[in-house]
């Protein structure tokens, strides 16, 4: 016997059927085809629907390799340099990342969906409730969310095997390092408003590897540790 739907509901199912299969063409074009290797990062970004952390107007652009604006003037990254920061932190399963900047929470769901241990920081209250409850409904509320100043990180959560600043910081993030195990890895964008060096920093003091994976172009991190203001371009 055939079970009739409601036509409203096979329409939905059938546009996320057309949405992971745009996923999956941007996870082979965009990521894979352009140097992603890790096979367990590539199967993270498949698995998660980014769309669902856009306005809905936008669902359509989700899986152009593009930055998209969400709320109050933020964006969510594009989805190669996601992929990029993911990898180079080296994420395994159960290591405990540190993330600044939730934003939309797709970040966070991306290492969620990697087996890591995911503590997130948002400045802004209305982001943080959002991302809250976007989380939750996609299944992630394991991921541990708070709002304040992530520049300073989490101290009560540390050390951390790796931790990822999503916006931009104008300096070395001395604060956030020490809140690193030994052996700990931050990636993050380090550099003046507009224009940054996507940076990867193994730390196991005394020593330090610094790595530049690439030029790049994120919001600031608005904090004690970060940028004054939005707009300054002093720190
Ligand atoms: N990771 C996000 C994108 C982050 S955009 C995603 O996947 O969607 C950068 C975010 O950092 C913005 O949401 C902004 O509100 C937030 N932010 C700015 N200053 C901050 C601070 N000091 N601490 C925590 N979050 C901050």
């Amino acid at each position: 016997m055939a079970i009739l739907r409601p036509r409203s509901e096979v329409s939905q199912a059938d546009e996320e059927v057309r949405l992971a299969q745009r996923r999956a063409v941007m996870v082979e074009r965009d990521l894979r085809r352009r140097g992603i290797r890790d096979d367990r990062v590539l199967n993270a970004m498949l698995s998660v629907p980014r769309h669902r952390f856009l306005t809905p107007n936008l669902a359509a652009e989700a899986y152009a390799d593009t930055p998209l604006p969400t709320r109050l003037g933020q964006t969510i990254s594009q989805p190669y340099i996601v992929a990029l920061m993911t990898q180079a932190a080296g994420v395994t399963n159960g290591a405990r990342v540190l993330e600044i900047g939730t934003g939309s929470g797709y970040q966070a769901a991306v290492l969620a969906a990697l087996g890591a241990d995911v503590w997130s920081v948002e400045a802004s209250p209305e982001l943080h409730g959002e991302a809250a409850a976007r989380l939750r409904d996609l299944g992630f509320s394991a991921v541990h969310l708070r709002c304040g100043d992530g520049t300073l990180g989490w101290p009560d959560a540390a050390p951390f095997d790796g931790i990822l600043a999503t916006g931009s910081l104008p300096e070395r993030p001395t604060a956030l390092l020490r809140q690193l195990r030994p052996g700990g890895v931050f990636v993050g964008p380090i550099g003046p408003l507009g224009r940054q060096r996507l940076v990867r920093l193994e730390v196991d003091p005394p020593r330090e590897r610094e790595e530049t994976l690439c030029v790049c172009s994120f919001v600031p991190l608005v904090g004690a540790a970060g940028w004054r203001s939005r707009t300054d371009q002093e720190g």
